[in-house]
């Protein structure tokens, strides 16, 4: 396979989002699978977020592997009369690598505010964990032509909402931004490799206006309907580095297979 364009600074990232699926057995597996799959492809890094219930799984599984493990949110609140909230010292425990923030479903589901998933963000640097922060626009946002804005606005809430120390832990944490077009997620329409990477090169720059430096190290990957046909295509972009992947991930052929491709791809 051709071996083009992504710019040395950054490694290819997949990460599998499971949302709400999986079962002890299930999730023996597909993890049983992936690790035998994943186990030679050294030159990106894999994940998978998992229900919160099947950290301890994921942990006795995946410990010593080339795969890490992580959440789908933590809570805004580190502690205290918050029923049913995980906190990201919690998560920690587990050996969780990343946390999603801010992934439209919860957006949606839970009327979460950009100022909401920034805190979620910080609470997740203050634990030691990457966040995997989400954006992207809906379909009236894209239709109507108001992709861009919505997006500015919802990076700008980490670029701006964070003081110089976190902005700090950010950094040498490597966080991660996620666009997902909400209109791509699980509807089999991702967007097309070209406006992916007109969106990336839009984020760069706007965390460009706060840390140069960052802008051209941060990874920004891309999620909506990701499949091991599709992949190729967007994960060669220039500025796309990776994928957060939600369907295919549930399947180890799948996922494997956009793996080794984002492995092909050099670093
Ligand atoms: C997601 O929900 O993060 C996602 C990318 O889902 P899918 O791959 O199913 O579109």
């Amino acid at each position: 396979m051709n071996k083009p364009l992504t710019p040395a600074l950054r490694r290819q990232l997949v990460v599998g989002n499971w949302k709400l699926h999986g079962s002890i057995a299930k999730n023996q597996a597909l993890i049983d699978q992936l690790i035998d799959s994943l186990q030679y492809l050294h030159h990106a890094d894999f994940a998978v977020c998992v229900p919160y219930p099947y950290f301890f799984q994921a942990q006795d599984l995946l410990t010593g592997t080339n795969i890490a493990w992580g959440s789908q949110n933590v809570s805004q609140f580190d502690h205290g009369a918050y029923t049913s909230s995980i906190s990201a010292s919690m998560i920690a425990e587990f050996g969780c690598k990343f946390a999603i923030i801010g992934h439209s479903e919860r957006r949606s589901l839970s009327h979460e505010s950009n100022e909401k998933a920034a805190i979620r963000f910080t609470r997740a640097l203050s634990a030691g964990i990457t966040p995997i922060y989400c954006v992207g626009e809906t379909l009236a946002e894209h239709e109507s032509g108001h992709a861009q804005q919505i997006v500015h606005d919802q990076v700008l809430a980490i670029t701006q909402g964070l003081d110089d120390a976190m902005f700090a832990a950010a950094k040498q944490l490597g966080a991660v931004i996620a666009y997902e077009p909400v209109w791509a997620i699980g509807t089999g329409q991702a967007a097309t490799a070209e406006q992916a990477q007109t969106m990336h090169a839009y984020i760069r720059q706007l965390i460009a206006a706060r840390d140069e430096d960052f802008s051209q190290k941060v990874r920004i990957i891309y999620g909506g309907s990701v499949t091991p046909k599709n992949a190729y295509h967007i994960l060669t972009m220039p500025d796309i580095d990776g994928s957060l992947v939600g369907r295919s991930a549930l399947i180890a052929a799948d996922f494997a297979g956009i793996c080794a491709i984002a492995n092909s791809i050099d670093a």
